[in-house]
């Protein structure tokens, strides 16, 4: 779990000074008028490479001690999606997720044929041991022996054990959570998303999560004016269709009386009469919906009119927002702003 007290005050800087990279990354792009979707795609990119995060290096192990990583995205102009799963090789799932999108006929490619085709769009390929990172090795034994279950040898190219890393000391109970995913909204007004993840510690059997599943943790609809992209218990997230129905009670949301709503923007968005926004609620019930199942994780939503909104029902989430006429703003633990 994310919280105050599994994370140094070096940690904590490191966390909010790459979410802060991230942010730029993919301000710059907005900010020359680029498109939601190359903005959402440079952010998680930063975040992909960075070992904080649990997605492309710094991905966590598998049961047999592998990387297997998943992505997807969304384009909220025209509902294009792309995904894959189980990727070995590919440095920045995203980006093939985005090729799968706009390369191949299909949404979803798995295993060695996504990674085969990634290197067909000439998407960097890199020796599986590019993803060890010590931190989440040693979350794998932790789980394993937590678990009973076997630990397997360390992965061929991993640094010796017990030499010196530079890497920040991991917090070992941080199963989850990690989870990268941007949502953006851009000056013509197309809203995109895009999720990447190295799913669970210890996940066995090729299983995959909600990440790649389109409408369970990313999803983006112009017409809803919503674009979702989430992080927590895959499962319970793929059960409760998370994104898609955060996007669908937006939808709703708006075109309804409900009781107790007011106008309270320039493009027929509505809040309730304690002014909390339409996203906001949907994001809020979705997310107490999913943990009723028995799911915990939080989302990122971006409206049609530019507002980031956050739910989480965990006590922290890694998460950040920028707007043209806004300082990148990050925060971390439930109770900050
Ligand atoms: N949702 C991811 C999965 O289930 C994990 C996470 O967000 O931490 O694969």
């Amino acid at each position: 779990m994310i919280e105050r007290a599994n994370l140094s005050p070096e940690q904590d800087a490191a966390y909010r000074a790459a979410l802060t990279r991230a942010l730029e990354a993919g301000a710059a792009v907005l900010r020359d008028g680029g498109e939601a979707l190359d903005a959402v795609q440079a952010a998680i990119q930063i975040m992909e490479d960075d070992p904080l995060f649990n997605a492309g290096r710094g991905a966590v192990f598998t049961a047999e001690g592998r990387n297997e990583l998943d992505a997807a995205v969304m384009n909220g102009a025209d509902l294009t999606a792309g995904a894959v799963a189980g990727l070995t090789t590919t440095r920045h799932p995203i980006a093939a997720a985005r090729a799968v999108m706009e390369q191949s006929p299909h949404v979803m490619l798995i295993g060695p044929g996504a990674d085969a085709f990634a290197a067909s769009q000439n998407l960097e390929q890199v020796d599986p041991g590019y993803f060890f990172t010590e931190r989440r090795w040693q979350g794998l034994v932790k789980f394993l022996t937590d678990n009973n279950l076997p630990v397997p040898e360390r992965p061929a190219g991993a640094p010796p054990a017990g030499m010196a890393s530079l890497e920040p000391a991991p917090p070992l109970n941080e199963r989850k959570f990690g989870t990268v995913g941007a949502v953006a909204l851009d000056s013509h007004g197309n809203l995109a998303a895009g999720t990447s993840t190295g799913g669970t510690t210890g996940k066995r059997w090729g299983r995959v999560g909600d990440v790649p599943v389109i409408g369970a943790g990313t999803y983006a609809s112009n017409q809803d004016g919503c674009a979702v992209s989430a992080t927590g218990d895959g499962e319970y997230f793929i059960r409760a269709t998370v994104a898609r129905d955060i996007c669908a009670r937006m939808a709703v949301l708006r075109d309804s009386d409900r009781p107790g709503m007011i106008p309270c923007g320039d493009h027929g968005e509505v809040c309730f009469n304690d002014h909390l926004p339409d996203s906001w609620v949907a994001a809020q019930e979705e997310i107490d919906e999913a943990e009723s199942l028995g799911g915990k994780g939080g989302v990122i939503v971006m409206t049609r009119d530019g507002y980031a909104h956050f739910a989480m029902s965990t006590p922290g989430m890694y998460r950040g927002e920028v707007r043209s006429d806004l300082e990148p703003r990050v925060a971390i633990y439930a109770d900050e702003e």
